[in-house]
């Protein structure tokens, strides 16, 4: 996959607060284009594996309780530096620490239920990808 592609879930926190528009307008205003995009739901199988590389950390149970705990929409973006200029459009993990502006600053409630996920890096970001969407569902 190219490096300018991204991936990103609106978390359920989000969802459920009514936020999946306003995070998409930021998406679309800070010049994301939507490749691949579905509303689905984590199984319990799906959050472990997902965020397999968290398991020894102390909030992985919490963490994946609340993954699973309603729908969230699974998305691709595509531009430029898609990676790090999503971190940024995102903010820090911590929506107390974040920046003004930041979609976790905006729509986020607290470190774990942090409003939305975005990839870390390329390699992460094509694993991602993977993980949700077939080849066909990416345009
Ligand atoms: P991210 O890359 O900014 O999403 O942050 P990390 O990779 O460090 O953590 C992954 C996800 O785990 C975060 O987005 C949070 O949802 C969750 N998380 C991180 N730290 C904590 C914590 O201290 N407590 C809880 N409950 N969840 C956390």
């Amino acid at each position: 996959m190219s490096t300018n592609r991204t991936f990103t879930m609106i978390k359920p926190d989000a969802v459920e607060n009514g936020h999946i528009g306003g995070i998409l307008e930021k998406i679309s205003s800070a010049g994301f284009k939507i490749v691949a995009m579905k509303y689905t739901q984590l199984s319990t199988r799906d959050a472990e594996a997902f965020y397999a590389v968290h398991s020894e950390r102390p909030f992985f149970g919490e963490l994946v309780e609340f993954m699973t705990r309603g729908p969230i929409v699974a998305a691709i973006l595509e531009k430029d530096n898609a990676v790090e200029d999503f971190r940024a459009l995102i903010g820090a993990t911590n929506p107390a620490e974040a920046a003004e502006g930041t979609i976790r600053k905006l729509f986020a409630t607290s470190i774990g239920e942090n409003a939305v996920h975005g990839s870390d890096s390329d390699e992460n970001a094509a694993i991602e990808g993977a993980f949700h969407f077939s080849g066909r569902e990416i345009f």
